[in-house]
């Protein structure tokens, strides 16, 4: 039997251990820190209310491996949903994805202006490789379309001007290349309409792999369970040490799959990784995420799954109304809206009480037509530490320095956003944990770079 320790329940791990656990041959222990599985794809029960996360969708580009395996584990509770967004800019809302009415509410001087925009980007200029975000898509998309709202969204969700965070978040994050791709958004035929989304909320993804894992007879699962030390020599990881419930323990591995943070690996290797490895990986940051949901005493808010807020004087980056993913998630009579404030882990907001909350955002819901604080019946957040990566203009060679080193370790697979610092989706962790397990179940390392390859062309859908 080949050992394997997953490290992290969320969807890169999960989606690992579930395809380990189809080899005889293959024993898998799951650790989870929190005492629920799901990580930030997880959902969880308030009162008679299902919620996620934030806004969660399962992106209609899922591989299609991923996409038959969900279909076989949820069935028919795996709707296709048509995507019902709105932007507030200039004080109005438009219709989101951006589409021909966009445009018409926009109206035409704007549209002029963004046009002109877009073509003087296309006008020759020094050849150069642009070293910002913003460089990079002034460049492709011109400067007004920037300062309308890619600027603005990327510093609210990063923390950081657009000229301080990292070019390649430009080609990642940003799917319209060009002309060809702006005119066929503005024309409605851009991808991403629909997006996949199961009744029961968006954590019904990790728990079916749960659930399946559950009944596999060479795989365990344990939460609450923290890793605290990895220890190793040369060339491989031999044994984890975590504390489960506060109990001490010990699991030798053939195999470590790391999906938890990844400067996180190097602080507990033990021995400890040398001075300049520990020095790159601890330069590695990331931003927080409270999200503060509001519950009020009315059936529905609006049509819109979600809303979103490039500006910078609404204190969030997006609202959404759970019961426009699935209606069934929150009781008729009531409605939740979910907002999403990135923020810096050290920041007065992640330690924000939820009265303080409120004070912040239902003026700023109020003003959008959002919500009137009558209508409040309770405000209340969940929040993570670790929820973007972020890109400043070192985070490169900082990261390519520690992957360099954690390359050499034979039996260490590095996968999921966390483990390689990679702002990703759902479908993109649940592949990287099918790769990292047909790549330790095969016995051939020699297809890892390849696959290391593909999740760098991965693009982040919103
Ligand atoms: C606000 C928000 C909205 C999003 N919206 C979407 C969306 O619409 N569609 C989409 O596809 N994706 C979305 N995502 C992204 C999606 O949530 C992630 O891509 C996905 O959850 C990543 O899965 P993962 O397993 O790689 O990492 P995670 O979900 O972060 O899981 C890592 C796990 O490791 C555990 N861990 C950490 N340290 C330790 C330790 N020492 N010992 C044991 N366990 C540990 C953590 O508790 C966690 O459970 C969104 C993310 C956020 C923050």
């Amino acid at each position: 039997m080949t050992r394997t320790v997953v490290v992290g329940g969320g969807p890169a791990g999960l989606a690992a251990a579930y395809r380990l656990a189809q080899h005889a041959d293959q024993s898998v222990l799951l650790l989870e820190r929190a005492p629920v599985l799901g990580g930030l794809a997880a959902g969880f029960r308030h009162g008679d209310a299902t919620l996620d996360f934030g806004p969660h969708r399962l992106h209609a580009g899922t591989d299609p491996e991923v996409l038959a395996d969900l279909r076989r584990l949820l069935g028919d509770e795996l709707e296709l949903r048509p995507r019902r967004g709105q932007i507030r800019l200039a004080g109005r809302f438009l219709p989101y994805p951006v589409g021909p009415t966009t445009l018409l509410m926009l109206g035409p001087r704007q549209v002029v202006q963004l046009g002109v925009g877009v073509l003087a980007a296309r006008l020759p200029r020094p050849a150069a490789a642009p070293v910002s975000y913003e460089a990079a898509l002034q460049a492709r998309l011109g400067a007004p379309l920037y300062r309308l709202f890619y600027g603005p969204y990327a510093e609210k969700v990063w923390g950081l001007p657009g000229s301080q965070i990292a070019a390649d978040q430009a080609e990642r994050r940003v799917n319209q290349r060009g002309l060809a791709d702006l005119l066929r958004l503005a024309l409605g035929r851009s991808s991403g309409r629909h997006y996949f989304y199961p009744r029961g909320g968006f954590g019904r993804i990790p728990a079916a792999y749960a659930q399946a894992l559950a009944s596999a007879p060479a795989a365990r699962l344990a939460c609450s369970a923290l890793v605290e030390t990895v220890e190793w020599q040369p060339g491989r990881v031999r044994a984890l040490r975590y504390a489960q419930d506060g109990n001490p323990a010990r699991a030798g591995a053939d195999h470590l799959i790391w999906t938890a943070p990844l400067p996180e690996l190097v602080r507990r290797l033990d021995p400890p990784a040398p001075p300049d490895i520990q020095q790159a990986a601890a330069s590695l940051r990331h931003r927080a995420v409270v999200l503060c949901y509001v519950a009020l005493a009315l059936p529905r808010v609006g049509q819109a799954d979600t809303y979103y807020f490039p500006e910078r004087r609404f204190p969030f980056n997006r609202v959404t109304e759970q019961k426009n993913f699935s209606p069934a998630m929150v009781p008729p009579e009531r409605t939740v809206l979910c907002l999403d404030l990135a923020c810096d882990p050290d920041d007065a907001r992640f330690t924000a009480s939820d009265e303080e909350l409120r004070d912040l955002v239902l003026p700023a819901l109020e003003e959008a037509g959002l919500a009137r604080p009558r209508q409040v019946i309770e405000v209340f957040s969940r929040r993570f530490r670790q929820a973007y990566p972020v890109y400043d203009l070192r985070y490169r060679a900082a990261l390519a320095h520690v992957q360099d080193w954690l390359a050499g370790f034979q039996n260490l697979w590095l996968v999921g956003r966390q483990g390689l610092f990679l702002h990703n989706n759902t479908h993109h962790s649940l592949l990287m944990g099918y790769r990292a397990a047909d790549a330790i179940a095969s016995g051939d390392r020699g297809q890892w770079p390849a696959a290391l390859a593909h999740f760098a062309t991965f693009r982040v859908a919103d």
